[in-house]
């Protein structure tokens, strides 16, 4: 593999920095040897009606599973987000919009943001939405998305966002699977300047009989293009909140309340409505944003996630709001009008964080260094990466290019489960190394275990599994208790996070993929991200994915899926090239099989690799796709299928 290289903060970065090197070991014994103390103290920085004192009440007994935060104290989300700020920052930027259309952008005060959020909280209630009713808020990226979000906090009525490029059927599974009396969505949404029909998914979704619940869709007018509006069920945004008072009373709600519900992104099967609370998810949030981040008042931060991801959820929404910043949303993608767009977009609206996916910066990087080098980027003083393992060629590439060498990076790992980061360095204490997740947030323990559950220690490779509790941990799968149980019983007595990790001399995490994706091969156990970085290492591959496939010597061999740099041609000599340049790399061990070249992976809609689909392909088992709905572009699939190497 290439030589571990190590990145640490400049000098100047560290001396601004909010947490420097001792207070990171500091804080993390306190945060382990007396959790309680710490974690009361953390809850200090949000506005509640009752102060918790009933800290933590866990336990990963299958036998007796449950865990509750805070469970003594009262609170409501929106007013952490919104009404504390208004004294002192009632006329900073809450939102910079920045639409898919370059010219079109707004900025709202969080004193107006708290108006909007009033008068549609006003509007649900009138609707007859109560506490502890849920509402479906299916939106684009626009301003609307975080108003929806907060004024159900506002009220106490469970949100469940459904990403705005998900169809019809996947929107109906949502639907049915939480029974919503209310859907927010808009006419349409607009992605790289074409429109999405999200209103006439909607109707198609609301055809089916499970999702009956349903009175009312409130329709956002966005594109202005017309849609079907059918009386009495459907309502415009903009005439139901009109006249409705700017002020709202909130609801109060127990810590423990439920906030939202969220379904996995379905890398691995069927989607699950994760369910996080109210207290505790937002003390994690707003706590990891601002000590991860670094943040400070003066920042212009911007996550390139869609809030229908439990990033927007935590990273544009809840956390960066409760901590008072400024937080950027957008609408569009990447690669609009040109592959400029993030870095014209940072150059607007300055902005001085940025939090994106690998699979973005593959994508960027794939056009070459030109379209990055005609912006300044100068305002940027740090860079985030989460979703998938980033490799550590793309993590240079980002530092080096986008960054010039001034940004720290911080790869953050963490799961819709999880809400909120629980591996990541922290920039101004902890050096990066370029694919590691670094060490682990204040009051996470992660360990490693073999396939027998036995606790590895020191330097080890196996089962990434978190033995203590943290603040933002998911309360259960919503109307699947005995899902939940799962992520306690494979390894009892911990929470298991179906990912594969090592951990090297220094302490540091290294996510290797998923568990379910390990190849195995005479023997020898291999994580998917070692072999797919040695692939993205090659200065002519954009993007790599590798899974195992029944070999009668082996047990496994290795296929891998080739994604070339734009303008590469594939060839049989590179094809040899390429299987001898991971050799080298890596070893003999991890020799592929089969390479075969793909023009494009599927992805889901998050952007994540699904090597579910690819194990299938090369296991010359087309049949046996299983459910491909969430993929975001399926048609790459029958390209693959067809272009199959072994059948
Ligand atoms: P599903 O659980 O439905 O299959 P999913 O796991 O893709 O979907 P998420 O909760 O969005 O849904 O993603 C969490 C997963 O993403 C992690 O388990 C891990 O595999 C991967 N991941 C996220 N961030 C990182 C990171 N910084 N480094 C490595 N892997 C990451
Ligand atoms: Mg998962």
């Amino acid at each position: 593999m290439n030589q571990e290289r190590v990145h640490t903060a400049s000098p100047d970065f560290i001396a601004q920095a909010n947490i420097k090197p001792d207070d990171y070991r500091r804080m993390y014994r306190e945060s382990i040897e007396n959790p309680d103390a710490f974690w009361t103290n953390v809850a200090k920085r949000l506005d509640w009606y009752r102060f918790p004192t009933d800290i933590r009440d866990v336990s990963y007994r299958p036998d007796d599973l449950h865990v509750r935060w805070y469970q003594d104290g009262r609170i409501n989300a929106s007013v952490n987000c919104l009404d504390r700020h208004l004294a002192a920052r009632g006329d900073k930027t809450a939102i910079i919009w920045e639409g898919d259309d370059p010219s079109k952008s707004e900025r709202i005060s969080y004193r107006d943001l708290h108006a909007r959020v009033c008068r549609l909280a006003n509007a649900l209630r009138n609707l007859g939405v109560k506490k502890g009713d849920f509402v479906v808020i299916y939106l684009p990226m626009i301003p609307e998305a975080a108003v929806a979000m907060l004024a159900c906090a506002r009220i106490g009525a469970p949100h469940c966002v459904v990403f705005g490029g998900f169809s019809p059927d996947s929107l109906g599974t949502r639907i049915a699977d939480c029974s919503p009396k209310v859907i927010i969505t808009a006419d349409e949404g607009l992605r790289g300047g074409r429109p999405v029909a999200l209103k006439a998914n909607v109707d198609k979704a609301l055809q089916r009989p499970d999702t009956h619940t349903v009175e009312t869709v409130v329709v956002v007018r966005h594109t202005g293009n017309p849609v079907n509006m059918q009386s009495p069920r459907d309502r415009w945004y903009d005439t139901l909140v009109e006249g409705q008072p700017a002020v709202c009373e909130p609801e109060v709600m127990d810590a423990e309340d439920p906030l939202f519900i969220l379904h996995t992104s379905g890398s691995t099967g069927k989607p699950k409505g994760v369910l996080h609370t109210t207290g505790g998810y937002l003390v994690h949030t707003s706590f990891t944003h601002e000590v991860i981040f670094d943040l400070k008042e003066d920042d212009v931060y911007w996550c390139t996630a869609d809030v229908g991801w439990v990033t927007g959820h935590s990273y544009i929404v809840y956390g960066p709001l409760a901590n008072g910043a400024t937080t950027v949303i957008f609408e569009g993608v990447p690669n609009y009008p040109d592959f400029s767009r993030f870095w014209q977009v940072v150059d607007k609206h300055q902005v001085t964080i940025f939090y994106t996916a690998p699979t973005a910066i593959r994508a960027l990087m794939r056009e070459g260094e030109a379209p990055v080098a005609k912006t300044s980027r100068a305002s940027l003083r740090l860079l985030g990466s989460v979703g998938e393992p980033i490799n550590p060629e793309a993590w240079e590439w980002y530092h080096r290019v986008v960054g010039e060498g001034r940004c720290p990076i911080v790869d953050t790992w963490w799961q819709t489960e999880n809400g909120g980061i629980l591996i990541s360095a922290i920039p101004g204490a902890i050096p990066q190394k370029p694919g590691s997740a670094t060490l682990p947030f204040f009051g996470v323990e992660p360990a490693i275990v073999d396939n027998e559950g036995k606790v590895l220690e020191g330097v080890a490779e196996g089962n990434l599994v978190i033995l203590s509790s943290w603040p933002g941990q998911f309360r259960t799968v919503y109307g699947d208790p005995k899902r939940y149980k799962d992520y306690f019983t494979t390894y009892p007595g911990t929470y298991f996070s179906g990912d594969g990790c090592r951990r090297d001399a220094d302490g540091y995490y290294w996510i290797t993929g998923r568990v379910d994706d390990v190849i195995n091969v005479s023997g020898h156990r291999m994580g998917t991200a070692e072999v797919e970085s040695a692939l993205v290492a090659h200065p002519r591959v954009a993007e790599a994915a590798v899974v195992g496939f029944p070999h009668d010597i082996k047990g496994q061999g290795i296929y891998a899926y080739v994604t070339l740099n734009a303008g590469e041609q594939p060839s049989e000599e590179l094809r040899r090239e390429l299987v001898a340049w991971v050799r080298k790399e890596i070893g003999p061990i991890a020799t592929p099989d089969h390479l075969q070249w793909a023009a494009a992976m599927p992805k889901t809609r998050s952007g994540k690799i699904m090597r579910r689909i690819l194990r299938k392909i090369a296991e010359n088992a087309p049949e046996q796709l299983g459910d491909t709905t969430t993929l975001a572009d399926p048609s790459v699939v029958q390209t693959l299928v067809n272009e199959r190497l072994v059948r």
